[in-house]
């Protein structure tokens, strides 16, 4: 028999900032950051910030000091050109595949048959990503996803390893598993980590030593399966991931303050279409919906705690236009017109897996697919055009509630007026 394929993780390395490189390119030698929506956090650190010690997701007004003492760069986030890089990427690294499953927006995983040697092919597969794409990438060769994933981990943080790291049972790799922690494993979390370290298990090499039935006792069965996957053992086929999201958040601060009911309305629309999309993604429904409006703290003490209304579905659901309607009925009751609004979210809870759900009439049955045909169609357009190429009318056109971008990039790739120029 011949041996089981290989799995490949490919990562882009600080991927917005790398995007933003690739077309300025005098950002190429300084510390480069991006921020949130709205400029708020830093969500992607170029290596000489990382370096610097500033840690992800830390609003801007904290590092202000450091910004100006280490003149780091700064963009407001670009996401039709992200999006349309990865399009890029991910296009390359087909090729390069006899199976490819897009995990994010720039990780991918490859199944890479065994005869072929892994290093070569590895080396070979990130210098024409940065040929075609001028995106740089770290590479991750292993046995099962969460060896992969690890790999690639471990190919990121030492540059000795020109960006790729090809899983071997050798002494090096015994040696760095006992100084990683567990929550560097895919699918163990923070919270998981801190059950296991309450109970002596501090590093990857104590848990892969630890009993089978005890990790299935605690953990459950993705537990026991990320365990199997340790140990070489493939347990998360195609489209698997170890853990299921429980619940999804959008949300957003207004870049002014609110009070229209249709500005408010257009803001639950689009939080609402982007958490939908994001359900289907993972194959999932809703069975609940929160919806969260928060006024100014600074200006109205009183009504400074965000109101909260729920409703739980009788039939859970990821059809779009659902949601926004009871999304709408719950902001009509939470409204009030005599406020000033900062922020509005919306929180889907009670996921369960798609498959999962019970049968109903037939003639609900019926609709349901057509339903179904149309979501999937929506997210088959905006996955290859850009997001929010098709959405509906109800999250509005101009969106003036929306943050402010002041550092945003030019959209170097997707818009004919904003084509970089070469004087
Ligand atoms: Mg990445």
């Amino acid at each position: 028999m011949p041996p089981p394929p290989l799995l490949a993780l490919v990562d882009g390395n600080n991927f917005f900032c790398s995007c933003e490189r690739v077309f300025d390119p005098k950002l190429r030698f300084l510390p480069l950051i991006v921020l949130s929506n709205n400029d708020g956090c830093v969500i992607s650190r170029s290596q000489e910030v990382k370096d610097l010690g500033i840690p992800m997701g830390i609003p801007l007004f904290k590092i202000k000091d450091q910004i100006h003492q280490h003149q780091i760069q700064i963009r407001s986030t670009n996401f039709p050109l992200y999006n349309d890089m990865s399009q890029r990427l991910m296009q390359t690294l087909k090729r390069f595949a006899v199976k490819n499953e897009i995990y994010s927006i720039d990780e991918s995983f490859l199944w890479i048959p065994s005869t072929i040697p892994p290093r070569p092919w590895a080396l070979e597969l990130r210098a024409k990503i940065l040929h075609e794409t001028g995106l740089p990438v770290s590479v991750g060769v292993a046995p099962t996803k969460v060896l992969a994933k690890l790999s690639n981990r471990l190919a990121k943080k030492r540059p000795s390893t020109a960006g790729v790291w090809i899983w071997e049972n050798n002494r090096e790799t015994e040696s760095l598993l006992k100084i990683t922690p567990c929550e560097e494993i895919w699918g163990i979390g923070g919270k998981l980590s801190l059950f296991l370290k309450t109970n002596g298990i501090q590093t990857i090499s104590e848990f892969i030593a630890t009993e089978r039935g005890w990790v299935r006792q605690h953990l459950g069965v993705t537990g026991e399966r990320i365990w199997m996957e340790l140990h070489q053992v493939p347990t998360l086929g195609f489209e698997e991931t170890p853990q299921l999201q429980k619940s999804i958040l959008c949300s957003r601060s207004f870049g002014k303050e609110v009070s229209s009911l249709e500005e408010l309305k257009e803001a639950i629309s689009t939080h609402l279409v982007s958490a939908a999309e994001k359900l289907r993604s993972q194959k999932t429904v809703a069975g609940a919906i929160h919806l969260f409006l928060a006024s100014n703290r600074f200006k109205e003490k009183k009504s400074s705690t965000p109101s909260t209304l729920s409703h739980r579905l009788l039939i859970p659901t990821d059809y779009t236009p659902a949601l926004i309607e009871i999304g709408f009925k719950l902001l009509e009751k939470l409204y009030r017109p005599d406020q000033k609004y900062k922020k509005a979210g919306i929180l889907l809870s009670d996921l369960q897996e798609r498959n999962h759900q019970q049968l109903h009439w037939f003639e609900e049955t019926v609709q349901e697919e057509k339903q179904q045909r149309l979501m999937e169609t929506m997210d088959r357009i905006n996955r290859h055009w850009g997001c929010e190429k098709i959405t509906l009318g109800s999250s509005g056109l101009n969106k003036s509630w929306s943050g402010k971008s002041s550092q945003r990039s030019p959209n170097y790739t997707t818009s004919w007026s904003e084509l970089p120029l070469v004087r």
